[in-house]
């Protein structure tokens, strides 16, 4: 069985190698379309009602309910009445977020230029957190206390920067103007037809009238062709409040339910590096959303919970369990625990078919170690960016952040081999989260709450025992590129604190120095960027793909990007977005049959 999924795994993974460098360049290719050719029959709006979701108990189980779709509405025949459209699908769209509480996260990279590599990163910045969407935009963060922090950072500039840096002026930008982006308030330009991916859109300039007010939105939309719903927004603010900056943004929807495009994507970036340049403030950063179909505050729909089924217990014991399996019992237990709440906190990607990637890869190194454990060892994924893995019982999480930016197979093997290790040296951690009581917090405490660190003995070991099994392992002829993807961690590791600072479990890097695997740091070849086919580790987004409406993750399909100069290698780095947009039910958005996800933690 088990020898059987290791010869399947060199096929399964092929995709890891290490060619996925950028999202290939689905760019915007301008093309003139045959649209709004429609004959409507009145301009009249009897439109898109608006459809919130169903907050009323139902005893179906409500886990997934969708809002409805808007109505039909008669195609426009000016292009008046397409803005006219637009502005009310944006309503609609604000209508519909009201009951929604989506996770937002921004990683920011502060810019420095270097000669040879152009703007790379000086250090960088994090934010996570929790949108209410119901009145106005709200958010509760995940990571508190981060006063230090910024003066640390920002230095001199602080105060300068203090507005800049509020994460809710990354929030912002999922809308063009919450309140009023109206005629009254703008004015809108027909530029030209173009394709984004897939999805044919018409494309309208947006200003603000005179006198419109402060912070209006400056900039472009895109708007589909058949529900004229928009689904790119680029530009800013506009006109700057004294003592404030606004920053310019691109941000992508996605159309994940029928009639609705949710905000998921925003690359921002400010600098300007070209010779006499005054601008001091040089940053990119990605924000991501995802989470759109959580719970709001955790709240768990007790009517689908007390469903009673007439399930018996089929579990083999007949019996009372023997201390030894009590004890895995309880562990069990506390691993459901805390797998099942994170997910919940919109921290853990639902099992999914990325999972059965990686436990090919614990496989291989299962099978050739001989190791045959009680439970068979889970993965999951953590939906955030920072590089941490951490292990919980049997199961083994590690970040999307981290799948990203790791060059290839044996890399990965790297990384989850160290939980392995853990678990084969029977380091369990969290036993204490059995005790249901422990599972009782809000959301966004969830780092106070959750903790899974080994003490330095333990991650000693675990590194020893990593490196055996990983020399025993078909990965042991590939460990040149290990100590490549750690070279290049670690030449980067006093500028990405951030990024290597871990919120459940033991960090990559400690104050600026790797200490994960140092034995396998000096293993491969030097470091060379004038390499164009050294490639020691990628830029984040590159690999895992999130949905933000039900948070699967799969692994990107990019075409490959030839690498033309060392600067196209860009490790750990953000870089913009350029989702290749396909319409609901069509691709890769079409609805996912049912998995029994989770199925083994509730009841
Ligand atoms: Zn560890």
């Amino acid at each position: 069985m088990r020898t059987l999924n290791w010869m399947v795994s060199a096929t399964l993974l092929l995709s890891l190698s290490a060619v996925a460098q950028q999202p290939a360049d689905s760019q915007t290719t301008s093309q003139p379309a045959t649209t709004m050719s429609a004959p409507a029959a009145t301009p009249d709006q009897t439109t898109a009602q608006p459809a919130t979701t169903s907050q009323v108990p139902s005893p179906a189980p409500a886990a997934n309910a969708q809002p409805a779709p808007p109505q039909a509405a008669p195609q426009p025949t000016t292009m008046d009445q397409v803005v006219d459209r637009f502005v009310m699908r944006e309503k609609g769209l604000i209508k519909m977020l009201q009951t929604r509480t989506p996770v937002i996260e921004t990683y920011l990279q502060n810019l420095t230029l270097d000669p040879a590599l152009g703007p790379i990163p000086q250090n960088d910045k994090y934010f996570l957190g929790r949108m209410d969407l119901s009145t106005t935009i709200d958010r509760k963060d995940y990571i508190k206390d981060d006063q230090s922090m910024e003066k640390h950072l920002l230095g001199g500039f602080s105060k300068l920067f203090k507005v800049q840096y509020q994460p809710l002026g990354f929030s912002w930008m999922i809308f063009a103007d919450r309140n009023d982006f109206d005629r009254q308030h703008y004015d809108f330009r027909y530029v030209r037809r173009e394709f984004l991916g897939d999805v044919r859109t018409l494309v309208f300039d947006v200003t603000p009238k005179p006198k419109s007010g402060q912070g209006r939105f400056l900039g472009r939309v895109w708007v589909e062709d058949q529900d004229y719903n928009i689904v790119r927004l680029n530009g800013t603010y506009a006109p700057r409040p004294r003592n404030a900056y606004f920053f310019h943004m691109d941000s992508w929807r996605l159309n994940l339910i029928p009639g609705y495009w949710v905000p998921a994507f925003i690359y921002s970036e400010e600098g300007d590096f070209s010779a006499g340049a005054k601008n001091q403030m040089a940053f990119k950063a990605q924000t991501r959303i995802w989470g759109y179909d959580l719970k709001k505050d955790g709240a768990s729909d007790e009517l689908t919970n007390i469903r009673v089924d007439s399930v018996q217990d089929d579990s083999p014991t007949a019996q009372d369990a023997s201390p030894l399996a009590a004890e895995r019992e309880w562990q069990q237990q506390a691993e459901d625990n805390v797998v099942e709440r994170l997910q919940r906190a919109g921290l853990l990607a639902p099992e999914g078919d990325l999972d059965k990637i990686l436990q090919t890869v614990v496989n291989n190194i299962e099978v050739t170690n001989n190791i045959d454990l009680p439970r068979p060892v889970r993965t999951r994924v953590l939906l955030t960016s920072p590089l941490e893995t951490f292990s919980v019982g049997n199961t083994i999480v590690i970040s999307r952040g981290l799948i990203d930016t790791l060059p290839d197979e044996s890399s990965l093997a790297m990384a989850l081999t160290h939980e392995l290790a853990h678990i084969v040296l029977g380091h369990n951690l969290g036993s204490k989260y059995a005790f249901n009581d422990r599972m009782l917090f809000s959301d966004e405490s969830t780092y106070e709450n959750l903790g899974f660190k080994h003490i330095p003995e333990e991650e000693q070991a675990a590194d020893k025992k990593a490196v055996d099994l990983l020399k025993n392992s078909p990965y042991a002829q590939k460990l040149d590129n290990v100590g490549l993807f750690l070279k290049a961690l670690q030449l980067r590791a006093p500028q990405l604190n951030a990024l290597l600072t871990t919120h459940l479990g033991n960090p990559l890097a400690e104050n600026g120095t790797v200490n994960r695997l140092s034995a396998l740091a000096t293993q491969g070849p030097a470091l060379d960027n004038s390499k164009l086919d050294q490639i020691a580790a990628l830029p984040l987004g590159g690999r895992v793909k999130i949905n933000p409406w039900d948070d699967k993750a799969e692994m990107v399909k990019t075409a490959p990007v030839a690498i033309t100069s060392a600067r196209d290698k860009m490790p750990f780095e953000v870089t913009p977005f350029f989702p290749r947009l396909i319409r609901y039910g069509t691709g890769v958005n079409a609805p996912a049959p049912t998995t029994a996800a989770n199925s083994g933690s509730d009841n």
